[in-house]
């Protein structure tokens, strides 16, 4: 049976090597892709699946307010293909993550998309919320904190290392680094950020 799956992470814990890597294994044995990956400058086409060990890949890219279900069943009338990979997860809109539980179902074509969990802010991207709702399968990818621990949450930092609280949940193409943490050191990086109730 074809799944959904999402393997989800903080920043650099190199999801898009574990992406290629899969992608390769069914290449390997003769079997084709599909790969996706968001389009950062909003037009569709020429992407590229880059990772920090140096390999990346061409890739197919998808952008906000495109049907998913439909560009996947054009790929698929066009030859057959094994698994969907699809990187940048957190950028997909709800609706999107939604066209891919279809097409897993209805065009029996496994989907995994590889994304982090959540944004600098401590908060669930909604397309990683929604693949958390409606994924048949999740996986963590693993990186570390500089204490050892798990990290699991990623701060802003801005081009002179000064950690950002505020801002929008997705910049593209600005000077703004991220690091991992785990929950304990990002608390102390970031304040205190604890919503609370007013009194
Ligand atoms: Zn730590």
């Amino acid at each position: 049976m074809a799944k959904l799956y999402f393997h989800y992470s903080t920043m650099n814990a190199g999801k898009s090597t574990l992406l290629l890597q899969a992608s390769h294994n069914y290449r390997e044995r003769g079997m084709e892709t599909y790969l996706l990956t968001f389009a950062f400058d909003n037009r569709a086409g020429d992407g590229k699946i880059g990772s920090r060990i140096g390999i990346d890949t061409e890739a197919d890219t998808f952008a906000p307010g495109e049907d998913l279900f439909d560009k996947i069943k054009k790929r698929l009338a066009t030859g057959a293909v094994a698994c969907v990979f699809l990187d940048e997860a957190q950028f997909l809109e709800p609706e999107q993550v939604w066209q891919l539980a279809r097409a897993v179902d209805d065009l029996r074509v496994p989907i995994m998309c590889y994304g982090l969990r959540v944004d600098f802010q401590g908060k669930l991207f909604p397309g990683s919320a929604t693949l958390l709702a409606l994924a048949d399968e999740m996986r963590e990818v693993r990186t570390i904190c500089h204490c050892g621990k798990k990290a699991t949450m990623v701060v802003r930092q801005d081009a002179a290392g000064n950690v950002l609280t505020d801002g929008e949940q997705v910049v593209i193409g600005g000077n703004e680094a991220y690091v991992s943490l785990c929950r304990k050191h990002w608390r102390e990086a970031v304040g205190d950020r604890e919503p609370r109730r007013a009194r």
